[in-house]
């Protein structure tokens, strides 16, 4: 403990340098660090320790539980965190309302959601069927918060830190309120969905106010971490059209500038239309291409984009 501590300069630290806190080890952890080495920053100390420095920007990372982020950033411990929706949330609610740290930007990874979990016999028919329940979960404000916002009646949580999936057979609730990713856990236990209560990803989350020199630290990291995101999501769309539908395929190509549109050898009535779109592209925008004549429609990563 000691020799972890003994690097970390004390509360306030350096006037010059941006705290980050950052979870430590984990599923947050490893998409934080590739992000932190997109936007051309090093973390010149070893992951073991609490405490490192980054090169490339004048950052120094706190490497901490995720649970701490939130009350770090608000305490001023630490200026600004990554951490998941679903922790900020959860802290956020404990804490009455009034809570000192704020979304500075949503990262858009470690997409993952709250929900809702009953036994797969049961009948599940609405929020009402929940009347009564004991929910295990780690997330009782958020949970507490749905369900009441959902009109349930006498339902209660129960605190599980862990194997919340076992709570039903273990006669220690009738429902469970946990991170689902695939489900197969679910399944793999007798569960199933019934709700989906909180979509959560990464955030970087920052408190209120920050000194000047600091806000321009902040400034310089979000320039980045946008310019990352931003090429993430672009993709390079392809197909081909009626021409009479090109405007409306204008229309539901997402964030596109004015697509490229060619003549097709030996059919005049058809185009192939290609577009950058800058922002993610989704099945159900797939879908409504399809649905205006579109085919053969190919996405494409990008690897470098220089506008
Ligand atoms: P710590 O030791 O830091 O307290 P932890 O065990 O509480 O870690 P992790 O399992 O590493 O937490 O999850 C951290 C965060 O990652 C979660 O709060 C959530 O935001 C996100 N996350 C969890 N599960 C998934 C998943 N299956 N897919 C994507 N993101 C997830
Ligand atoms: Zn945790």
């Amino acid at each position: 403990m000691n020799s972890t501590t003994s690097s970390l300069p004390s509360s306030g630290g350096d006037p010059d340098r941006l705290r980050l806190a950052v979870q430590k080890k984990g599923r947050l952890a490893d998409d934080t660090f590739e992000l932190l080495r997109q936007c051309g920053l090093k973390v010149s100390q070893s992951r073991t320790r609490l405490y490192a420095r980054v090169e490339g920007l004048p950052i120094d990372l706190l490497l901490v539980r995720d649970d701490d982020i939130p009350a770090l950033v608000a305490g001023g411990a630490s200026d600004v965190g990554i951490v998941g929706g679903n922790v900020f949330e959860e802290v956020r609610l404990a804490a009455g309302g009034t809570f000192p740290a704020k979304t500075v930007q949503a990262l858009g990874f470690s997409k993952c959601r709250l929900c809702i979990a009953v036994p797969k016999e049961m009948a599940y028919d609405g929020a009402a069927s929940l009347n009564g329940f004991r929910v295990a979960t780690s997330y009782a404000q958020l949970t507490q918060d749905w369900l009441s916002k959902a009109q349930v009646k006498n339902a209660k949580t129960v605190n599980m830190n862990g194997a919340h999936e076992l709570a039903p057979r273990l006669g220690v609730a009738e429902a469970i309120c946990d991170i689902v990713s695939t489900g197969a856990t679910l399944e793999a236990n007798g569960l199933k969905v019934a709700e989906t209560i909180f979509e959560s990803e990464a955030l970087l989350i920052g408190a209120e106010a920050l000194p000047e020199a600091k806000m321009t630290i902040l400034e310089a990291l979000l320039g980045r971490i946008r310019g990352v995101m931003r090429s993430q999501n672009a993709k390079y769309v392809m197909m081909n059209a009626p021409r009479a539908a090109i405007d409306a395929i204008g229309e539901v190509l997402p964030g596109a500038e004015a697509p490229t549109v060619l003549d097709l050898a030996g059919d005049s009535s058809k185009v192939a239309i290609h577009a950058v779109c800058n922002e993610e592209v989704l099945w159900e925008q797939l879908a409504d291409l399809k649905a205006l004549g579109a085919t053969a429609i190919l996405v494409l990563d990008i690897d470098k984009m220089l506008a």
